[in-house]
């Protein structure tokens, strides 16, 4: 068998690391190079859709990720205004689905597994504190320009992908605009030690309100939660700690001994780079798209990316197939981005955070009590996810 290409993946993020290991499982020799000295434990993403299940067991991934997170399949809307609560379930998938639940995780300690698999292969490197600024392609490969632990450092391959986050500097070394809207608004997500169960709070409640919107999830089979909402850019950043107490004494009055454990903030967008393919670099994740996280479909969107390129990049780095498939790979995974997932995520994010007008309210709250008393109508929305994820770009032989 012909040696395979070299690819060189930048960003040690969820997409990065689980499209080096699907690669380094297909054989191609991978370094994947990250800016940081560890995988980043910001608190993020936690929640992965049903559909996007199948990908990670196929890496053999999700049994450990289910032991560690959780499987799940209870949501709950509440309307803060008059406390209605809505309920439903992803029961309503099983024997439709091979796994007919959502999977909760903190999105660092998927990296985490995707990681120790990846370091199990001797053709795959990762190289730390290494902080990619410009690379150069041409017909037979590219080379990066990185500042390493010791200085300048020059690396080549075969391809690249650009899994290196929104702020991505591959996207910005091919010049590539990333087209879209910043919304006007501060989320901040916030881990807390405190049981939401105690105030009637679901393991994963959508907090309908225009000034508390909020979502709350169980992170963790102790008490640890996550709350994001979302506050006006005109408050000081710097104060966002002296102010959270007031919100949860909103959310959770007469709470006493609440603990945030860490909390971020973070302007979100609806953004994609006008191309995901130059040349032999390809995007991925972040890099190739952002979205406000509202329906918890940014990193999902991401894993279906990373499953369509490993397979789609092994194949043409190996030899078995022309590189036109990287063509169908970057523009079928924008074309989902911008028809599926970017207007699904702007849906939820104004049912839950953005809607004053009353009469949209009531329209909002008929449609999602036909959700918890219509399988079919929760079913159609729960195939939502599997639309965003592509067929297989490479058939299998
Ligand atoms: C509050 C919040 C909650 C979220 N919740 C969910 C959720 O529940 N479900 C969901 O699906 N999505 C969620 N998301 C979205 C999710 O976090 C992102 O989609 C996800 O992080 C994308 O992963 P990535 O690997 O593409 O990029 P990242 O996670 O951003 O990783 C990029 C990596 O590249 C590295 N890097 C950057 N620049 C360079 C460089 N120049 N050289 C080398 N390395 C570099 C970074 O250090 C980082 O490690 C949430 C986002 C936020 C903000």
């Amino acid at each position: 068998m012909a040696v395979a290409d070299s690819v060189a993946v930048v960003g040690a993020g969820p997409v990065g690391l689980i499209a080096a290991l699907g690669l380094a499982q297909a054989g191609v020799p991978v370094t994947v190079i990250e800016r940081e000295s560890q995988i980043v434990a910001s608190p993020r993403a936690i929640t992965y859709h049903w559909s996007a299940l199948e990908g990670l067991s196929r890496l053999g991934l999700l049994e450990e990720a289910l032991g560690i997170g959780f499987a799940k399949q209870d949501y709950s809307f509440l309307n803060f205004a008059t406390g209605e609560q809505i309920n439903y379930s992803l029961g309503v998938l099983e024997g439709r689905a091979p796994f007919p639940f959502n999977l909760h995780l903190g999105q660092d300690r998927l990296a985490e597994i995707a990681l120790r698999r990846l370091q199990q292969y001797p053709h795959a490197e990762v190289r730390w504190s290494t902080n990619v600024r410009e690379l150069t392609q041409d017909g037979s490969g590219v080379a990066l320009h990185a500042e390493g632990p010791e200085g300048p450092v020059d690396l080549r391959a075969g391809w690249v992908v650009g899994a290196d986050g929104a702020a991505s500097a591959v996207r910005k070394a091919l010049g590539l605009e990333f087209e879209g809207i910043t919304w006007p608004k501060r989320f901040i997500a916030s881990n807390v030690r405190y049981d939401f169960s105690k105030h009637g709070y679901a393991r994963t409640t959508f907090l309908i309100d225009s000034t508390y919107g909020a979502i709350i999830v169980k992170l963790d089979k102790g008490d640890l939660w996550r709350c994001t909402y979302s506050e006006s850019l005109e408050l000081a950043e710097e104060s966002i700690s002296e102010r959270m107490p007031a919100y949860f004494d909103v959310i959770l009055p007469g709470a006493r001994d609440i603990e945030v454990d860490a909390f971020a903030a973070y302007r979100m967008h609806q953004r994609a780079a006008e191309r995901f393919r130059v040349g032999r670099v390809l995007l991925a994740g972040d890099a190739a798209h952002a979205t406000n996280p509202s329906g918890a479909y940014g990193l999902t969107s991401g894993l279906f990316d990373a499953f369509a390129l490993y397979d789609a990049l092994a194949a043409v780095a190996r030899g078995d197939v022309d590189d036109t498939v990287l063509d169908r790979y970057a523009m079928e995974r924008r074309r989902i981005f911008l028809e599926i997932v970017s207007p699904a995520a702007v849906e939820t994010k104004r049912l839950i955070f953005d809607t004053t007008d009353p009469q949209q309210r009531d329209a909002d709250l008929v449609r999602l009590r036909r959700l918890a008393t219509e399988p079919d109508v929760l079913l159609e929305r729960l195939m939502l996810t599997a639309r965003m994820r592509s067929e297989p770009l490479v058939l299998a032989s």
